[in-house]
């Protein structure tokens, strides 16, 4: 009796299923139109048409995130005033029914009319951005469409005005609709499909068949063309020869040359931001792991957010997708989807050619000595830094480096030490890579993975060590164990400089330190973060405190950079600040600052298993 009803609820399940993928494809587009009478006013003007099934009042709302981007955007509050009129132009009343969503009367009108101008001022690649020369447009924060209805069609059209030339979108032009007329088959794509329009310079190239453009917007001649097309080619060739394919059929790289940062991932393409003059400079366009801080490098972006068409937005959490767009979708996974993506954006780029090895090694030191150097290491571990992106990650504070760390960083790290301890456990045979390629080839479709699911596919490549150290990586709030990843490729972390003493080579005491970083205003010193554990937090210095002086004695701010060299190890004073409007007089003692080294270095004599393993991992010299 059990087995029956369970069959017939099975059928049911399975004919509603079948019904609402039929009635997806056959029901009526939303049909969308954006035009730009006021560009200079940085407005796009959206008319979106609805069909309304007879139905006496439709309900639409926007988006109030975009996937990739964990934080509430409150995309609704650059819309500013949506009007609605029936086939006949007829005005209908609209009221709001939150604080994204709206609710129209049709009047038992087929179909009803909005029409809502969108502010377009925010130059980041997850809003909007209009002005005279160009358009940028996120679906999220764009499109008005149908409570519950994700699966209905869109159409846009694009009206040019007339000084620009094209537009470029990674949608199929709509049946029959003319130029500038894209189709997405749902909202989803709708959303994961940004557009551009204005007078962009386009390069194309392919790769096993498939299309490829670079679209840079605005058109500069400043920016070398070919170069990037050489450089990106490489990276194309090296992630399609690791996972074995190229999942599109065109993929476009959306290069936003507009002095602002940032990179953001489609299914099918790519938001990047960087300046026009970005591939004149070595740093800018290679990166620079010696700067300080670290440079990443245009490279660097575009090979992590190109990971991403396999890592997130095929392979991904289960929690991330379907996507609820009114609030938050929480994961324990954004180490795997983010962190291990940060691992192979470098690596690829060892692997291509396109750094040298002290390169790489530079960069990843980099890494590990952000994650180590950071107190709220034994605060959060990656699992709870994931689930609380939405809250932390992107709201940093002057606390956050106290309280937490970030997915990137530690993933990044963790990606490191799980590769070492696959090619380890089965004497490099398997590596991450294969982890990665069985994880996409179970949970790159319909349905996302658990964090077990992952784990899994870890223990089925490398077996059941490995897993167990996933597992415990992703929990712990103590300290990483490099000794095994070290032995395995014949590594080790450079001995720290010798105590630094007041002045270098002479009979000085050793230099004293604080651990709170400052920022001078005029004569003025204020003290702008305090690292936990350091003797500025221990004494109760405050952010924002100002430092009056020292004793009695006023210390000029062009000295506090170097104030160590001035007071040593040992030494207690009376730190006098004004805070809140009173003076406050704290004493601290300074101490040694700690001078443990995370710079990765190759073994002088590594063993000839050490050498091979290298040159796996890295790819031949
Ligand atoms: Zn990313």
């Amino acid at each position: 009796m059990q087995t029956l009803i369970c069959r017939l609820f099975l059928i049911t399940v399975m004919l509603i299923a079948a019904h609402a993928t039929i009635a997806a494809q056959s029901a009526e587009p939303i049909r969308h139109t954006l035009r730009f009478p006021e560009a200079k006013n940085h407005y796009v003007h959206v008319e979106s048409v609805f069909p309304t099934g007879g139905a006496p009042e439709i309900e639409v709302f926007m988006a109030v995130w975009t996937p990739g981007s964990y934080l509430v955007r409150e995309y609704a509050r650059n819309v500013d005033r949506v009007e609605a009129v029936d086939g006949a132009g007829h005005p209908l009343p609209v009221g709001k029914s939150r604080k994204n969503r709206w609710l129209v009367k049709t009047g038992g009108a087929e179909a009803v009319t909005l029409r809502y101008p969108v502010y377009c001022r925010e130059m980041t690649v997850r809003t909007n951005f209009v002005d005279e020369s160009f358009a940028m447009l996120q679906g999220a924060a764009t499109y008005l469409s149908l409570v519950g209805q994700n699966s209905r069609p869109h159409r846009v059209t694009v009206e040019l005005p007339s000084r620009w030339k094209r537009s470029v979108s990674v949608l199929p032009p709509a049946p029959g609709g003319g130029a500038n007329t894209y189709e997405a088959a749902d909202y989803d794509t709708l959303v994961d499909s940004p557009i551009v329009a204005g007078n962009p310079d386009v390069h194309e190239f392919e790769v096993r068949g498939k299309q490829h453009l670079i679209v840079n917007t605005p058109a500069s001649e400043l920016w070398d063309g070919p170069k990037s097309v050489a450089a990106v080619r490489k990276i194309v060739e090296e992630y399609a020869a690791m996972w074995g394919q190229l999942p599109y059929e065109r993929y476009v790289f959306f290069n936003m040359l507009v002095e602002a940062g940032g990179g953001l991932e489609h299914k099918n393409s790519t938001m990047l931001m960087t300046s026009a003059l970005a591939s004149r400079s070595g740093d800018a366009f290679y990166g620079n792991p010696n700067a300080k801080p670290p440079q990443g490098g245009w490279l660097s972006l575009v090979s992590h957010e190109y990971f991403h068409v396999w890592n997130v937005k095929r392979l991904r959490p289960r929690a991330l997708g379907p996507f609820d767009y009114e609030s938050e979708n929480y994961t324990e996974s954004l180490w795997v989807a983010e962190g291990i993506t940060s691992y192979y954006a470098d690596l690829a780029l060892a692997r291509a050619g396109l750094i040298d090895r002290g390169d790489y090694l530079a960069r990843l030191s980099g890494a590990i000595t952000d994650l180590e150097m950071q107190p709220g290491r034994l605060v959060q571990s990656a699992a709870e830094s994931s689930y609380d992106a939405w809250i932390k990650a992107y709201r940093p504070d002057e606390n956050s480096p106290n309280s937490g760390i970030s997915y990137y960083t530690k993933g990044n790290v963790m990606g490191f030490l799980l590769d070492a301890r696959i090619r380890q456990a089965t004497g490099g045979a398997k590596s991450l890579d294969d982890v990665m390629r069985l994880a996409y080839q179970r949970y790159s479709g319909a349905q996302g993975y658990r964090p077990e699911d992952f784990r899994d596919c870890a223990r089925e490549v490398a077996g059941s060590a490995v897993a167990a150290w996933v597992e415990k990586a992703e929990q712990q709030i103590t300290d990483l164990d490099y000794n095994e990843a070290l032995d395995h490729f014949g590594l080790r972390f450079r001995a720290p400089a010798a105590p630094a003493a007041g002045n270098p080579g002479r009979d000085m005491p050793v230099r004293g330190w604080l651990g709170a970083e400052t920022k001078a205003n005029g004569a003025s010193v204020f003290v702008t973060a305090v690292l936990r554990g350091a003797p500025a937090f221990d004494a109760g210095l405050s952010v924002d405190d100002e430092i009056l002086a020292i004793g009695d004695r006023r210390i000029p701010a062009s000295l506090w950079p170097r104030l160590g060299e001035y007071y040593h190890a040992g030494e207690t004073v009376d730190l006098l600040v004004a805070r809140l409007g009173q003076l406050v007089k704290i004493p601290v003692t300074f101490r040694e600052e700690p001078r443990r080294s995370w710079q990765l270095e190759v073994l002088p004599n590594p063993a000839n298993a050490q050498r091979d393993a290298l040159d796996a991992w890295l790819g031949q010299r």
